[in-house]
């Protein structure tokens, strides 16, 4: 006899929409499948991958990709997608950079061994010897802070908080205000100084916690082959539905309870369960019906867009990098860093050499154009790299994004919403919505973990 009360697994699989194919809803389409849930990917472009792609560059007959991204060793979340989809082995960590001066005098820096004592007490590329031991002093406040989180560090700018602590003009120049550039996205003269406060304090913890010093590192392939290609394979295999050009606009919910997401042609995609993975920017009318939505809102407006420029320049020859990137001092607004693909990918030389430049905070680059980008950038590396001397451009690809990431400003700690709503079956995720990190790949992971959490949890 045939058990006719006894639902097959397919009967209590709960349909999930996701809403965003960037990395916070390719992480909760691929955990959430993992987890044995129905789940439709919602994604307005052509292709997933968000902020996060390799674009194609038809004069090269080459896939580069939008921009560098570069990994912290503390990331945890984004590792464990990439476990999920088969690409772990594809992020390298060399542990050193290079730093240049004009001129080209090079010094690798790192945060471990001799390296790392060095930079503890005050001896970095371009800082002189006077200012080593106000360095090594202004560093060792810093790093208290860092512990101690002073109550008014979310009243001031990161700028405020290192002329507070006594950090010298050349030991920021060198290193400092890099680091926060790199942390937060920003300037130092906009950004919190909890914001970098706060992330190296999660730094020093997983650096503490997993007992290995704090370092960076990047991919060795493609950003699609690293995010993309595996999670497809994972979507094939839990029969996880695609559909691109498809533009939500509304979050349906009745009782409390989230019933589907309606599209913009006006169809109404039923579901017991969505999670809204779409940048901060992009959220127009999906929430509207979220008891929340007001203040969630706000803090739209508090987030302020901050402009990546990167540029994929195809050389007639090698430049003489030494390391895999390596950042320009004094290079600021025009050209902060470069990465040679040909060390990182293993690249061959047959259609020129590839190097990658990023600008964050470009705010000023933005606004040019991309020949006079490339123009700039030219002259720039001219002066760093003998070799880059006579140079010829082959081809350059300028990615300008004036919503890269996001700047949070004094006044803004707390303000970016959980990923719990106050409607059942409904979660957030994104890099906006509250993680222990900003405007990262690990930020967008750990949302989407936490937000998959959420789902799971009221199954
Ligand atoms: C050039 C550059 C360099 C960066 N460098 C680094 C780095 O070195 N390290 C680091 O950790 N982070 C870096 N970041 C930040 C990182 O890329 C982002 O924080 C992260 O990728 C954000 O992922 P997300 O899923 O939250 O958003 P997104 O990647 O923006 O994904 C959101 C998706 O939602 C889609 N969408 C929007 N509205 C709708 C709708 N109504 N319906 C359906 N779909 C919709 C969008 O098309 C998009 O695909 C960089 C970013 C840029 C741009």
């Amino acid at each position: 006899m045939s058990n006719s009360t006894t639902n097959s697994p397919a009967d209590v699989r709960r349909r999930c929409i996701v809403i965003g194919g960037g990395l916070a809803g390719l992480a909760s389409a691929v955990w959430l499948a993992e987890a044995g849930q129905r789940v439709t990917l919602l994604e307005r472009r052509g292709s997933l991958g968000g902020r996060t792609v390799a674009m194609p560059v038809s004069a090269m007959d080459d896939v580069p990709d939008n921009g560098q991204h570069v990994f912290a060793s503390g990331y945890e979340h984004l590792f464990r997608y990439l476990e999920s989809v088969g690409t772990r082995n594809l992020v390298a960590f060399p542990g050193h950079m290079t730093v240049r001066e004009p001129g080209g005098r090079t010094r690798r820096s790192s945060f471990s061994g001799i390296a790392g004592a060095r930079t503890a007490f005050g001896d970095l590329a371009g800082v002189p010897l006077r200012d080593r031991p106000a360095t090594a002093l202004a560093q060792a406040r810093l790093i208290k802070d860092v512990l101690r989180q002073p109550a008014d560090l979310d009243t001031i700018t990161a700028d405020e908080w290192f002329r507070r602590i006594g950090l010298p003009a050349s030991a920021r120049a060198s290193l400092w205000d890099g680091i926060v550039i790199g942390l937060t996205g920003d300037k130092t003269t906009i950004t919190s100084a909890k914001v970098p406060a706060d992330l190296l304090r999660t730094g020093l913890r997983q650096a503490i916690r997993h007992r290995t010093p704090i370092s960076i590192g990047y991919p060795t392939v493609d950003l699609d082959t690293l995010f993309i290609d595996g999670a497809e394979k994972v979507f094939a295999d839990h029969g996880v539905e695609i559909e691109t050009r498809c533009v939500a606009k509304t979050i349906e919910v009745a009782d409390g309870k989230v019933v589907g997401v309606r599209l913009n042609d006006g169809t109404l995609l039923e579901s017991d369960a969505v999670i809204c993975a779409v940048p901060v920017w992009s959220l127009g009318d999906l929430l509207v019906q979220l008891p929340e939505n007001d203040r969630i809102k706000a803090t739209v407006d508090a987030l302020t867009p901050v402009p990546i420029v990167s540029v994929n320049l195809y050389l007639d020859r090698s430049i003489g990098m030494t390391d895999w990137g390596e950042i320009l001092l004094g290079g600021e607004g025009v050209l902060e860093q470069v990465w040679d693909r040909q060390l990182m990918h293993g690249r061959d030389t047959e259609r020129g050499w590839l190097y990658s430049t990023t600008v964050s905070a470009a705010y000023e680059l933005v606004e040019q154009t991309p020949n006079d980008i490339t123009e700039l950038q030219m002259a720039t590396l001219r002066q760093y790299y003998p070799e880059a001397a006579d140079a010829q451009v082959v081809h350059s690809h300028v990615v300008k994004m004036p919503r890269a990431t996001f700047a949070q400003r004094p006044g803004t700690a707390g303000i970016r919403p959980d990923q719990r709503t106050s409607v059942t079956g409904l979660a957030l995720a994104g890099d906006w919505t509250r993680t222990d990190w900003t405007t990262t790949m690990e930020g967008a992971c750990q949302s989407a973990a936490r937000a998959v959490d959420v789902i799971l949890g009221q199954a």
